[in-house]
């Protein structure tokens, strides 16, 4: 009698066996090239993707000097998702020591660049003319200097050592403000690119990750609202504050607030005296209330226009990259929600 049931039971172990999560071997192999973007791709993916990042947890990404090892695990990746905008500068020669064969999406694609109107980045090299732009633009619009030092470097013929991680193959790519992930109606064009690149490289999982890119984006746009009708909160004379580089570009043009930065759009150099100065006239002049700093980074300067503007240090902005599993911005969505809580805890009141 029992015997009966022997083949049953065994179409439907099979069955099973079928219907699992692919087992780790199986898994579509993605690199993400920072943290933030290795989470939106962990959403999208699912059980089907198994995702690496190169720029970790609190890692600053401009001035991220690949590894051996990061050469290693582009080389044994199918997919590669980066964010683009001039943002991985490093990410081309790492591409080609790795002998990388994948698909690489460039996740940003189809955004809105934040032109930066850098336009004395075509200029000429003199450094010492640069007291009369208009700082009303974004704070920071005048680091040409530095950024020939970069193009200098850019030449792709130098071999990379871990000694000097601060000067190599750094980009500054035409003025464009590469953290288009600071708003969350970008980042549903991220997820959307996200899913198409998982779609290309693994047909099989398309129900797989149309579904999880819905159930993401719809939770991606119910935070936008959430962090809208936060921040409407801070009252009109508060919504300008410093951070320390001009990482929040796109979230001030999205959620209606002003944000200065001594550094610009990267943070491969530091800003000069002048930077500094004209930062702590513009607080002092405005009245602009607080500074921010970043998780990834936590210059001197900063405390420096503190002390000097009497504007207080309002706590730590996720700009970057997410903190680690344990810390305060785990994931994109709490990253916002971090950001945002400091923000409004910082700025909400108006004495
Ligand atoms: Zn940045």
């Amino acid at each position: 009698m029992r015997n009966r049931f022997l083949p049953i039971a065994a179409a439907a172990l099979f069955a099973l066996g079928f219907a699992q999560p692919a087992h780790a071997d199986d898994k579509v192999k993605a690199v993400a090239s920072f943290s933030i973007l290795g989470d939106m791709v962990r959403n999208v993916g699912g059980d089907r993707v198994e995702v690496l990042e190169l720029v970790g947890p609190d890692g600053d990404g401009h001035t991220y000097s690949p590894t051996p090892a990061d050469a290693k695990t582009l080389a044994g990746a199918q997919i590669f998702f980066v964010n683009g905008l001039g943002f991985e500068g490093w990410m081309e020669r790492l591409e080609k020591s790795s002998g990388f064969k994948g698909q690489k999406i460039v996740a940003s694609t189809g955004v809105t660049p934040r032109e930066m109107e850098e336009d004395d980045d075509y200029g000429d090299h003199a450094k010492d003319d640069h007291d009369d732009h208009d700082h009303d633009k974004h704070a920071k619009d005048d680091h040409d200097d530095h950024d020939h030092d970069k193009h200098a470097k850019d030449d792709h013929d130098e071999h990379d050592h871990d000694d000097d991680k601060h000067a190599e193959g750094h980009h500054h790519h035409g003025g464009l403000d590469p953290h288009a992930w600071q708003s969350l109606d970008n980042g549903v064009i991220y997820v959307k690119n996200i899913r198409d690149g998982l779609i290309a490289a693994d047909p099989e999982g398309k129900d797989t990750y149309e579904a999880n890119a819905k159930a993401y984006i719809e939770a991606l746009e119910a935070e936008n609202a959430a962090v809208k009708k936060a921040l409407d909160a801070i009252p009109e004379q508060h919504r300008r504050i410093i951070t320390s580089h001009d990482a929040f570009g796109y979230f001030g043009a999205a959620y209606d607030l002003e944000v200065l930065a001594p550094e610009d759009v990267s943070t491969e150099s530091e800003p000069s005296a002048k930077d500094v100065a004209e930062i702590i006239r513009q607080i002092r002049k405005e009245k602009i209330p607080a500074i921010f700093m970043e998780n990834i980074t936590n210059p001197a300067f900063l405390e420096q226009i503190s002390r000097d503007t009497g504007a207080k240090i309002g706590g730590t902005l996720h700009s970057d990259a997410l903190s680690g599993p344990d810390g305060s911005a785990p994931t994109y969505i709490d990253m916002f929600k971090h950001n945002v809580e400091t923000l409004t805890s910082a700025l909400a009141s108006s004495s």
